[in-house]
């Protein structure tokens, strides 16, 4: 049966007609999320209100939105947020957008709750360092209540977006600061468990990234000119700031992992591990200074 002219389905299909005809790769996922979050709906839920006739307005801005799609602008910056985890944040061009390796990077430290707990028995201090949104850390304050949650990163506004996102879940465990790695981090601050997901593509792969990427989120958040030398410098900051025995959980490129767990050893870090993500690639990179009674 073809659908009636003006109602929800019928844009629906004009728009993924459209955003096909553009070659963007999921047009009708990326029409339904548009669409449901305009709407004010679950995606699911457009499937029960087919028949809907939509409004004036609403055909306008989803036009609008569709348009802004069709020219590679991601759908987490059209709807302004981003489920990660259990959770869901806010996004805005000023961070990056949330990816589903972070999810594993975050889970794989849910999963080891019990582990940390008897570890760390006076609670937890973690420090997300380069936290953009602040999924890691502000998922880590939901889940593993921590005693206290520092987020830090070199962008003002993506601290300010971090702290809508503390506040949306009225977290009030976590402190923030502008920050070039450790620098405006009071001194004598240190941490049971260090997560981060800096900057780890080199420029030379700029040409390899697909436009919606390359065009729409921060390029100081992707990219770094030279990976080893950023590394030293992030894992001596991180080694300061580590209690004895603490934890370093690192998301990284799987072809520099190997080379940045040798530089890693060579500082100092007396525990490592490369940990796959659901794609078999080597992506995180687990690092613990020496405990008290090894030392
Ligand atoms: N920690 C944030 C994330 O994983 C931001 C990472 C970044 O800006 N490099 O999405």
């Amino acid at each position: 049966m073809a659908e009636q002219p003006g109602t929800l389905l019928y844009y629906l299909k004009r728009s993924t007609e459209f955003l096909e005809k553009k070659e963007i790769p999921n047009p009708r996922v990326d029409a339904e999320w548009i669409l449901a979050d305009l709407l004010n709906l679950p995606r699911i839920k457009l499937y029960s209100q087919f028949e809907m006739p939509l409004s004036q307005k609403e055909i306008d801005l989803y036009r609008e939105r569709i348009v802004e799609r069709s020219k590679r602008k991601p759908v987490a910056y059209i709807t302004g947020k981003k489920g990660f985890h259990q959770f869901e944040y806010l996004v805005s061009e000023n961070v990056l957008i949330p990816r589903p390796e972070t999810e594993e990077l975050v889970d794989y430290l849910y999963k080891q709750r019990e582990t940390l707990a008897n570890e760390f028995p006076n609670g937890l201090e973690i420090w997300d360092l380069c936290s953009g949104s602040g999924c890691i850390g502000l998922s880590l304050s939901l889940l593993l209540k921590p005693n206290l949650v520092v987020l830090s990163d070199i962008s003002e506004k993506a601290i300010e977006t971090s702290k809508s996102n503390a506040e949306k879940y009225n977290l009030t465990n976590v402190k923030f600061y502008v920050s070039s790695l450790d620098k405006t981090l009071p001194s004598e601050m240190q941490f049971d468990v260090i997560v981060s997901n800096p900057p780890y593509i080199p420029e030379s792969e700029k040409k390899d990234i697909m436009p919606d990427v390359l065009d729409y989120e921060p390029h100081l958040a992707l990219f770094v000119s030279d990976i080893v030398s950023f590394h030293r410098d992030l894992f001596n900051s991180v080694k300061q700031r580590l209690k004895p025995g603490g934890w370093f959980l690192m998301e990284t490129h799987p072809n520099y992992i190997q080379e940045l767990e040798t530089l890693a050893v060579s500082l100092g870090f007396v525990s490592t591990n490369r940990i796959l993500d659901s794609s078999k690639k080597e992506r995180f990179l687990f690092l613990k200074t020496e405990s008290k009674s090894e030392s």
